[in-house]
């Protein structure tokens, strides 16, 4: 039997993320997921790396200052996967908030950020209209304009995926499911052939996000529920869609957000917050939750044309957002700090946080397996750029697509079918089913590599 110092249960941002920092540390580690890497919650987020500015309503401001450090980090680490943009936030007669109100707030926002961020800005009316000119005018009183980053969420994580397997004794398996725990021995399953195997693991951490609550006492794990699911959608609407010089920040009528994104040729929509009590495996977007998006974009802007033919594709993913002690928070407010948990003496569950602060999270756990096994921990190494891009950048130049270059994808991006590919590799949007090119390459040329 193969024995590893860690075994990781679940290859989404915080798997991955563990698994370059232990990497790094000189862990002998094992990632094990069930599906593509980054193909569930890491995949399905509003792809922002951000501190979140209505986290300041509840006085979350460790949790923003963080996030804020990581998203500016970030920025300067892996340019060719995250960008800043700007974000406006338009103020009507019926808003919450006045212009001087926001100011305030996104004052914080900046002082927060150690004044790393751009600097905001409070526009009048005629201003944001130049800037946002297809934005409802009824009722209009300004906006703020403030700066975030949007990122590649599954991209970034490939690549910590990437730089790990660098490293001596590092390994990673997708398609692999696991099965059962029994001690210190993990018992996994191909998923494409059926063949089962056992590791063991000194340590065995679970990074299973949603997953969790349902897994674990499967696993045989001593475990009571810790999540507050949550389901939330996205559309991709076609560029153009919207007519808008940046990103704006939708306030809805139960006082959630919708973020309107431009990016990547496209418009991103999102998102819902519904409560969810199903399997989140795949999870897809319902017509319902697509027709709230839609009718939110119509009263904010009137003169777009928003239907079935301007959506490119949707997609879902489930918030794995912890519980706190003794809190009946709506789902918006329930906090997005993270949590680790010691189900036995060899075991840790890593829940919660966000995206943009899974290198924090991971450091933390990090902190204590490290020197568990003998060895000393040095935090500063995920502050190194990471050393092998993807083949085909998200938002930099793309090569010409050849059968060839695919195959070396394939190969050296860890691609098992077609969809890990289109998806996730190339991070192109359009539904697979209805492609008749992949970058130029026949579709069929390119299913053939797959058989
Ligand atoms: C709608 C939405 C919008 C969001 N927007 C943002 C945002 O803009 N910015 C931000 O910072 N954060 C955002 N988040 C939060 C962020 O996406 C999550 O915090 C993060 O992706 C969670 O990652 P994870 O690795 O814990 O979970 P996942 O990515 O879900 O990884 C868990 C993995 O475990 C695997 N697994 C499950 N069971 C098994 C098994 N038996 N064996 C092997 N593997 C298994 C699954 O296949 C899965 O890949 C958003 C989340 C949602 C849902």
């Amino acid at each position: 039997m193969k024995e590893f110092d860690v075994v990781i249960v679940g290859g989404g941002i915080n798997g991955c993320g563990l698994l370059r920092d232990l990497a790094l540390n000189g862990v002998k580690t094992l990632l094990i997921e069930k599906g593509d890497y980054s193909s569930q919650t890491s995949e399905g987020s509003s792809k922002m790396l951000h501190g979140g500015v209505r986290y300041l309503e509840n006085f979350d401001f460790a949790l923003v200052q963080e996030a804020l450090e990581e998203k500016n980090l970030w920025l300067k680490l892996a340019p060719h996967v995250c960008f800043e943009r700007e974000f406006y936030v338009p103020l009507y007669n019926f808003s919450k908030y006045r212009p001087w109100m926001l100011g305030i707030g996104l004052f914080l926002y900046d002082f927060l950020s150690h004044f790393q961020n751009k600097p905001f800005a409070i526009l009048n009316k005629e201003k944001v209209l130049k800037e946002v000119p297809s934005l409802e005018h009824k009722g209009l009183l300004g906006a703020g304009k403030y700066f975030d980053g949007i990122v590649d969420d599954a991209k970034l994580t490939l690549e910590c995926l990437y730089d790990a397997l660098l490293e001596p004794g590092v390994e990673a398996l997708s398609y692999h499911e696991v099965l059962k725990v029994n001690e210190n021995v993990v018992t996994y399953k191909n998923r494409k052939t059926g063949e089962t195997t056992d590791v063991r693991g000194k340590i065995i951490v679970y990074t299973t996000g949603p997953f969790t609550d349902t897994l674990l006492p499967k696993l045989g794990i001593p475990w009571t529920p810790k999540l507050v699911p949550s389901k939330g959608i996205h559309l991709w609407l076609k560029p153009g869609t919207i007519e808008a010089s940046g990103s704006v920040v939708l306030t809805t009528k139960d006082n959630r957000v919708v973020f309107v994104i431009p990016q990547r040729d496209a418009v991103l929509v999102g998102t819902t917050e519904t409560p969810v009590d199903q399997d989140v495996f795949d999870i897809k977007a319902t017509d319902r939750e697509v027709k709230y998006l839609i009718g939110i974009l119509k009263e904010y802007f009137p003169n777009a044309e928003i239907n079935e033919s301007t959506i490119i594709s949707t997609f879902a993913a489930v918030r794995p957002l912890v519980r706190e002690e003794g809190s009946n928070e709506s789902l918006g407010k329930v906090s997005r700090f993270h949590k680790i948990f010691r189900p036995n003496a060899h075991s840790y569950v890593m829940l919660g946080g966000k995206y943009t602060t899974f290198r924090r999270m991971c450091q933390e756990l990090a902190a204590e397996i490290v020197p568990r096994l003998g060895k000393t921990y040095n935090p500063n190494h995920t502050m190194n750029p990471l050393r092998q891009k993807s083949i085909v950048p998200t938002f930099g130049k793309k090569p010409v697509m050849t059968k060839d270059l695919i195959q070396k994808i394939i190969v050296t991006e860890k691609v098992s079918t077609f969809e890990d590919l289109v998806k996730r590799r190339l991070s192109l949007l359009e539904n697979m089913d209805e492609m008749k090119t992949v970058m130029g390459v026949p579709v069929s040329e390119v299913k053939q590599l797959f058989s």
